[in-house]
């Protein structure tokens, strides 16, 4: 029997509650299509980085990438300096591992009120650059005295980064829809942004077969909201994708609903699959975070890992669940955050 070994790592605040819900889902569906799942918890993030003056041991990277996957929930706590989380935890793991894909999906839910007037259906994918752009965090602040200061940040694009991250979104389309739409601001960012433009119109001669669509990011928020429709596979730059699939969680009725995946698809590393949304403090510790995106990421995860039925077994047990009305507070209803996972084990 084919086994899969994960490390799960809860993080802060509502990953306390959403991940063993999702990792009880991950067990039942396992269980129902003949493959085993091994894994150790971590107790990681901004509570042991509390406790440890780190977010993670050492060599803790080291110790993850022994596994298949990484099963995350989300780290960051009110009492921890908010720059911390990323550049300590999440975007370590991206960059160490090399994670260069951020597949962030958007689709309607059944049963979901969604805040759009429109009835259409709606189904695409976020492909967010994961490792360099406007995330890289160098640069610097220059403090000489109080009535003078500036700061300072770079965005690098590279070929390889634009390249490798073009062609990933351009097969993705293949297996869709077969249309990519490339968010930009080279209208602005005339050296960054315009470079970005050139090297993926430079991939997408290579797949003619793809509709392939430019677009400004200020159009593509307007668009988000009165077109969603429109779009199949969404390129984006780590910035402008971090903000358009918060929006894509709106449009989808909550950001308890995103999930996601960061993934090295040449499988050197293991991939971490996690939740749109962070650790919502303002909800922790009462049983009402909606678990849906954490859910789905384990789908997603599964997908990575080849199991495609069990990872289409999740999706159409969450749209039973969401249907029957399984829904917690933030749609609307009163489910708590195990009654979710309840209802889509019982629907598996
Ligand atoms: P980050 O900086 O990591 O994005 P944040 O606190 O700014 O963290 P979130 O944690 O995503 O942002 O929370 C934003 C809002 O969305 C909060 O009001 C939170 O309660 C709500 N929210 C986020 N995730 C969920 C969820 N799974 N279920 C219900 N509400 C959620």
């Amino acid at each position: 029997m084919k086994n899969y070994n994960i490390a799960v790592v809860p993080g802060d605040g509502i990953g306390n509650e959403i991940v063993p819900e999702g990792y009880r889902v991950l067990e039942a569906v396992a269980k129902k299509h003949n493959f085993n799942i091994t894994s150790k918890t971590f107790d990681w993030g901004a509570g042991y980085y509390l406790k440890n003056e780190q977010f993670l041991p050492e060599d803790g990277l080291e110790t993850l990438k022994e596994f298949d996957a990484i099963y995350f929930g989300s780290v960051g706590l009110p009492a921890v300096d908010d720059t911390l989380p990323a550049k300590d935890y999440t975007f370590k793991v991206r960059t160490s591992f090399d994670q260069y894909v951020n597949y962030r999906p958007v689709r309607t839910y059944a049963g979901v009120q969604r805040p759009l007037r429109t009835e259409k259906h709606i189904d695409f994918v976020i492909v967010r650059e994961n490792t360099e752009g406007e995330f890289v965090q160098m640069g610097g602040q220059y403090l000489p005295d109080e009535a003078n200061g500036m700061g300072l940040d770079t965005s690098i694009f590279t070929r390889k980064g634009i390249e490798r991250v073009a062609h990933y979104a351009f097969k993705l389309a293949r297996k869709r829809r077969n249309k990519v739409t490339h968010i930009t601001k080279s209208n602005t960012l005339i050296n960054s942004l315009s470079y970005w433009d050139r090297v993926i119109k430079e991939v997408a001669t290579q797949y003619p077969d793809v509709v392939h669509d430019q677009m400004y990011i200020d159009n593509s928020t307007a668009s988000f909201v009165l077109k969603p429709e429109v779009f199949d596979v969404v390129l984006t730059t780590n910035l402008f994708g971090d903000i358009l699939s918060d929006l894509g969680g709106a449009i989808m009725g909550s950001l308890g609903l995103g999930g996601s995946g960061n993934i090295n698809p040449e499988k050197d590393f293991p991939s971490m699959f996690e939740p749109i949304h962070g650790s919502a403090p303002d909800i922790a510790g009462q049983n009402i975070a909606n678990p849906y995106g954490q859910i789905w990421s384990a789908a997603i995860m599964l997908e990575h890992l080849d199991e495609f039925e069990a990872a289409n077994n999740i999706m159409e047990a969450i749209d039973k669940s969401t249907l029957e009305g399984a829904l917690t507070k933030d749609l609307g209803g009163n489910a708590s955050t195990s009654d979710v996972a309840d209802a889509v084990i019982k629907n598996l």
